[in-house]
């Protein structure tokens, strides 16, 4: 037997998901954000809960060829865009559109000579100074484009640096300033401008964590009044437990002393399997369906747990790490980081299983 620790992905999540996102945004077209293997759950395991997107978008060329392969036949974006000509060549090749967020990227296709126009997405730098073209740049490049060999439509994009924390505005103003007048799509919004900012909603949304029932924020309660649900479970189960008298301390580092006289129980996960070792005693956990906290570093193959609030739960219990009663935001929050780090950082030794 392996250790009973196992993932879970549901798409059918992911596909209720969809449909709050786009009740949400009920005039834009949809780009499902698959980027990071779908956010750590596998492409082709969501990939049936897609269909109603109208377009894939991700960055790693592999997982575009991957997407083809399964047979989507509507548009896939690369939102990082074109590194070299073959990668031009795949593009043309299979159908691609492409961000273009510098002159060389456009050279490129330029030079690559494509038969079939490639459709790009032009990147303006409106503030997050990443990657893009500065606003000042942004017309120029735009004219270039238009008389650019191998360049099939031109859509108008960019990204919001705080869209989760309440600020839009001063990116939108620039962009549209700039672009006022000029032909063509436009696309901003990520999640958190999917959920708070229908201005910036345009013709095109780019939503990635939401699908997956995560909050943009990092904070659990900010998504608690929108309808989504978590699209991957990690749980295991109790494999010992120990009674600790007042004044012990359990795991490494001895940073848990027990107050008084409890059980520990002993899970199977560890950070080994994308469990965040940062996370500190007092995070959530559930046992046997039970609310609790951990207690203790958490260890390469092993974390530990107050049996408190479950006082019949013992070995072969079974835990939930994260997913529908457990928010993964609330573990990440605890851990200081956010949701989208923790499904992404899930252990390729985890197995996954498919359920509703
Ligand atoms: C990742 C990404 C998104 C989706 O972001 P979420 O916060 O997950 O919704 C949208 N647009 C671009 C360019 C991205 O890189």
């Amino acid at each position: 037997m392996p250790r009973p620790i196992q993932a879970f992905v549901h798409p059918d999540a992911v596909r209720d998901n969809l449909q709050v996102v786009r009740q949400r945004a009920p005039k834009s077209r949809v780009w499902a954000v698959v980027k990071a293997n779908a956010y750590g759950h596998g492409i082709e395991r969501i990939y049936p809960a897609l269909e109603a997107a109208d377009g894939i978008a991700l960055l790693d060329l592999n997982e575009a060829v991957r997407v083809r392969q399964l047979g989507w036949k509507k548009p896939v974006l690369l939102l990082e865009g074109i590194f070299t000509h073959s990668d031009v060549k795949i593009a043309e090749e299979i159908g691609l559109t492409v961000a273009i967020h510098c002159e060389e990227q456009r050279e490129l296709i330029a030079s690559t000579k494509p038969t079939k126009p490639i459709d790009i997405y032009l990147k303006m730098n409106s503030g997050m100074n990443r990657l893009a073209f500065t606003p000042e740049q942004y017309r120029e490049a735009w004219e270039r484009a238009l008389a650019s060999p191998g360049v099939g439509t031109i859509t108008l994009m960019s990204h919001f640096a705080n869209a989760d924390e309440g600020e839009v505005d001063w990116q939108l103003n620039r962009f549209d300033a700039i672009t006022h007048g000029m032909p063509g799509d436009r696309s901003l919004s990520n999640s958190a401008a999917t959920l708070w900012h229908t201005r910036a909603h345009r013709n095109w949304i780019r939503p990635g964590i939401v699908l997956y029932g995560g909050s943009p924020s990092g904070r659990a309660r900010d998504v608690a009044d929108v309808q989504v649900r978590a699209s991957m479970t990690l749980s295991s189960e109790i494999i010992g437990t120990q009674t600790m008298r007042a004044g012990e301390t359990v795991g490494y580092a001895r940073t848990f002393t027990a107050e008084r006289d409890i059980r520990i129980g002993v899970v199977a996960c560890g950070y080994a399997d994308g469990y965040p070792r940062h996370a500190p005693s007092g995070t959530p956990v559930s046992v046997d369906g039970v609310l609790t906290r951990t207690a203790g570093r958490v260890s390469m193959d092993m974390l530990t747990v107050d049996l408190t609030p479950c006082p019949h739960a013992g070995i072969g219990s079974k835990v939930e790490l994260w997913g529908q009663h457990v928010k993964i935001d609330d573990v990440a929050a605890s851990s200081g980081t956010i949701g989208y780090e923790l499904m992404c950082a899930l252990a390729p030794r985890v197995p996954v299983s498919v359920t509703a």
